[in-house]
């Protein structure tokens, strides 16, 4: 795990199923399910690809019979804990209770009886199961909406604050707590109140954010500000999407702030410009197809030209950048092949993999000891070729010096 660059807030620390929230446990992705619950072998299938995508937890809807009887048997052939998401209608949130679930997610905007309440949580008491309190700006109180004048920051955290009341009163504080809005600035705001008055395990996320790309800009605004600012346990993406790009945004959200583990590729790639040799964004996505899902932890680099790419990519585990119809590989900026074009994306693959079995020592040992060679001689070529001043600056100067000395 990298060092925390951002000191975290102190939270307490609860269970959900075996994936420890809050204190110092590392912060989690969530998602959620979109097939019906009934639909067992359906919402299996898709919380697998949650799971190989980043996801730690998953939430399932419980709106119905069916869907309770589906959860008792997904919840013991899921890979990851199985959070129970309950609005409305107290017995579901009970009948989630038995199907076996590891986790309750209420919406106090939605369920509000009192002894409806209470009764939930001494049962979650009794049984050992956690609850999320996930106060939503959209479904909040009508009572506390009339009293701020809207879903304010501070309507948000008193709701969550009334339902953490009721359970204190029964004795039960396994609780995490989100305050979400589809308002970004609204958002940050409830979390960063929220955040001052309560030390349960905080769950954010930027609630309806909508379709990616915006909807993922909207999640990373307002989760990242927050996570930035040490605040956040556990962490959900909503897009209107396949809950998969939901997962992945979250674990590469993690990942870029040096809050997770790698343990996917990390592709980056030059953002291509009139030096390019190749269609760097084609060959950017076929490597991306080619090396995802094959649980490679590097960073790997695709470079549009080879006289500044292995430079510029130098801080990547591995590169390929391109010229003259040949793929340049290099490892930590060093050149260790060179491959026809058409080879480029395969060679890539291959050398990930050897590099992640043989380490870093052992493939340098192994590079081709004529490639450093070939490389300099292809970008000393393109140099020539193109001039190692492509804007030609020496002539731009002087028309400046020109044209500023014929100014009146
Ligand atoms: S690596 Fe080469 S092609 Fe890519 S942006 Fe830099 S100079 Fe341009």
């Amino acid at each position: 795990m990298p060092e925390p660059r951002f000191p975290r807030r102190k939270t307490r620390q609860l269970m959900v199923g075996s994936v420890p929230v809050g204190g110092d446990a590392p912060i989690t992705v969530q998602s959620m399910t979109i097939t019906k619950t009934a639909d067992v072998d359906g919402t299996l299938a898709q919380i697998y690809a949650l799971k190989a995508a980043g996801a730690d937890i998953v939430r399932c809807t419980c709106n119905e019979r069916e869907a309770a009887e589906g959860l008792a048997h997904i919840v013991p052939r899921s890979p990851v804990p199985i959070v129970a998401d309950i609005h409305f209608h107290v017995e579901m949130a009970l009948a989630a209770i038995e199907a076996g679930v590891d986790c309750l997610r209420l919406n106090p905007g939605n369920l509000r009886k009192t002894e409806e309440i209470r009764l939930v949580a001494r049962e979650c008491k009794d049984r050992g199961i956690p609850v999320r309190i996930g106060v939503n700006a959209g479904s909040l109180d009508p009572r506390l909406y009339k009293k701020y004048g809207g879903a304010t920051p501070e309507a948000l955290v008193e709701s969550a604050q009334i339902e953490l009341g009721l359970f204190a009163e029964e004795g039960f504080d396994d609780v995490k707590i989100s305050v979400k809005a589809s308002n970004v600035p609204l958002m940050i705001e409830a979390y960063r109140q929220l955040s001052e008055v309560t030390d349960h395990p905080l769950h954010l996320g930027v609630t309806e954010a909508g379709p990616p790309p915006a909807g993922t800009i909207k999640g990373t605004a307002g989760i990242g500000t927050l996570l930035s600012e040490g605040i956040g346990d556990t962490i959900r993406y909503s897009l209107t999407a396949d809950p998969v790009e939901e997962a992945k945004a979250g674990r590469v959200l993690l990942e870029s702030l040096g809050l997770r583990q790698r343990t996917n590729v990390d592709l980056i790639a030059c953002p291509a410009c009139g030096r390019a040799e190749i269609d760097v964004y084609k060959v950017a996505q076929e490597a991306q197809a080619a090396l995802e899902g094959k649980q490679i932890p590097l960073q790997v680099a695709v470079m549009g030209c080879v006289v500044n790419g292995p430079g510029e990519a130098r801080s990547a585990d591995l590169g390929i950048a391109a010229g003259r119809h040949r793929g340049h590989l290099f490892i930590q900026g060093q050149i260790v092949r060179v491959v026809p074009e058409d080879e480029m994306v395969s060679a890539l693959v291959e050398e990930a993999e050897k590099l992640v079995k043989e380490g870093v020592a052992a493939r340098l040992a192994a590079a081709d000891s004529g490639a450093a060679a070939e490389a300099e001689a292809d970008r000393v070529a393109l140099l020539d070729a193109r001039g190692a001043d492509a804007n030609h600056s020496e002539q731009r100067v002087e028309l400046i010096d020109r044209r500023l000395r014929d100014q009146p």
